[in-house]
């Protein structure tokens, strides 16, 4: 068997899980979002900035994805009041449908509304491996410049909204976000964009209005 032929067969698998996700998360009338970022891009904050912005009007369920046996992330949304599963990948450098499909037996599916899965960070693998989540969002940071869409085009390609977080940092860091966007447009035209800043809170709401209307509440 070629190389080629075992990643096909790897994929296939995973997308057959990925449906069967998606199935747990439609019977229980869960919208669920899978977040990709760099490392430090924000997931996290703009994760406690979202549920900070729809408490108490929807129960938000958080999948933590993580290389390392640390908790620091799922604890932060435990402390926002919302239930919360981390997931140890053991190295690996995404997250697969097998795993999610472990994280949403730990959760109280019959509370939620909204699943937020915050993926490994890394931009090249995620992008590869459907989860089964109904919208896949992208989270890319002034702060790491603004030839990422030039540089990882996969990820921005799969994407059904992009968030461009730090945008308070704009005055200080050479960054054009005319060409930064170009570049998104060439990959994925059209595609919902929201500049934010979880820091000032700058533009979370029409982000958090995007979602909501995904959501359906
Ligand atoms: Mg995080
Ligand atoms: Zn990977």
């Amino acid at each position: 068997m070629t190389t080629v032929t075992v990643v096909e067969k790897i994929l296939s698998a995973n997308d057959r899980l990925a449906e069967q996700n998606r199935a747990r998360l439609d019977l229980a009338g869960i919208f669920g979002l899978n977040i990709m970022a760099a490392p430090g891009a924000g997931k996290t904050s703009t994760i406690l900035r979202t549920i900070k912005a729809l408490t108490p009007q929807i129960t938000i369920g958080v999948v933590e994805g993580d290389t390392a046996a640390v908790t620091i992330d799922a604890d932060k949304v435990i402390a926002a009041g919302m239930p919360a599963v981390q997931i140890n990948t053991g190295g690996e450098c995404h997250l697969d449908a097998v795993m999610l499909s472990g994280a949403l037996t730990q959760l109280p599916l019959d509370q939620i509304d909204l699943l937020i899965v915050e993926n490994v960070g890394n931009l090249i693998c995620p992008a590869a491996f459907s989860l089964g989540t109904h919208a896949n969002v992208l989270i890319s940071s002034v702060a790491e410049g603004d030839d990422k869409p030039y540089k990882y085009p996969n990820i921005y390609r799969g994407i059904d909204a992009l968030i461009i977080n730090k945008i308070d940092l704009l005055p200080y860091v050479e960054y054009n976000l005319d060409y930064f966007r170009r570049g998104v447009e060439l990959l994925n035209p059209g595609v919902a964009t929201f500049p934010i800043s979880c820091r000032t809170g700058e533009g979370v709401d029409s982000w958090v209005q995007w979602l909501l209307g995904k959501v359906g509440k």
